[in-house]
């Protein structure tokens, strides 16, 4: 059984309003992709990694993240795309062959080996799962005009993170059909393998602590968690 971590960090990172993309600003000594990277380094059933950056960011990423903090289970530093299923897509082409992908986002630092323990055990049950937290937040779903519109059942409204699990052939298939279409909406890899794969995804518990930095209140967010 062969595992494969894709970790996205193509991303712009506009809501950091900061020069420097949001994946090497620093949380304390290390680089903010840094931490999902050892994660998945120091995994021991882990097989290796694809790391997806910027087009102009891979020698970066090869001299300053891999070599300098020694991750060689990296096989390959590719070029993302504009959107983020456009970089998953490249980074399921590099992994033919494999059988399960966990595609990450390197803007989330706090995932664990628990998770991806977790994780493990749903994809082999399920073929296709997403990490997630029950929402703390009642959730409202409101019109253009933010009139509310339904009030869903907190018990079953979750937000969704990542490692998302796939069976390798399942989700290339489902990546192969949605980038023939328009692809619209797409926010996530479990909605692809919805609608695309026809196949039902299962949420395993990820942790509070999962997540993603956007904003500058998140590295702050970041460090405390670090304490
Ligand atoms: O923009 P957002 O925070 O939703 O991005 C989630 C993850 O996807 C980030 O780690 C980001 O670097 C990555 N991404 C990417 N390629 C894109 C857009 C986002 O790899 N075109």
């Amino acid at each position: 059984m062969k595992c494969t971590a894709i970790v996205l960090a193509a991303g712009q990172g506009k809501r950091m309003n900061s020069k420097v993309q949001k994946q090497f600003l620093h949380i304390r000594e290390y680089p903010v992709l840094y931490y999902a990277l050892k994660c998945f380094q120091d995994c021991l059933w882990m097989d290796d990694i694809i790391l997806v950056t910027g087009e102009t960011e891979i020698d970066y990423c090869k001299q300053n993240i891999v070599e300098e903090y020694g991750f060689s289970k990296v096989s390959a530093v590719i070029a993302g795309g504009k959107e983020r299923y456009h970089s998953v897509y490249n980074g399921l082409l590099q992994c033919k062959g494999t059988d399960y992908v966990f595609i990450h986002d390197g803007a989330r630092p706090f995932v664990t080996e628990e998770i991806l323990v977790r994780g493990l055990a749903c994809v082999k049950d399920s073929d296709a799962c997403a990490a997630g937290m029950p929402s703390k937040d009642t959730v409202k779903i409101v019109n253009e005009e933010h009139m509310v519109q339904s009030t869903p059942d907190r018990r079953y409204v979750w937000n969704v993170q990542t490692p998302q699990i796939f069976s390798y052939p399942l989700v290339a298939g489902a990546y192969e059909k949605a980038l023939q279409g328009d692809c619209g909406g797409i926010t996530d890899d479990a909605m692809v393998v919805e609608q695309y794969g026809s196949h039902a995804v299962k949420l395993y518990e990820g942790s509070y602590q999962n997540i993603k930095i956007t904003t500058p209140e998140d590295l702050r967010i970041a460090e405390a968690f670090l304490d």
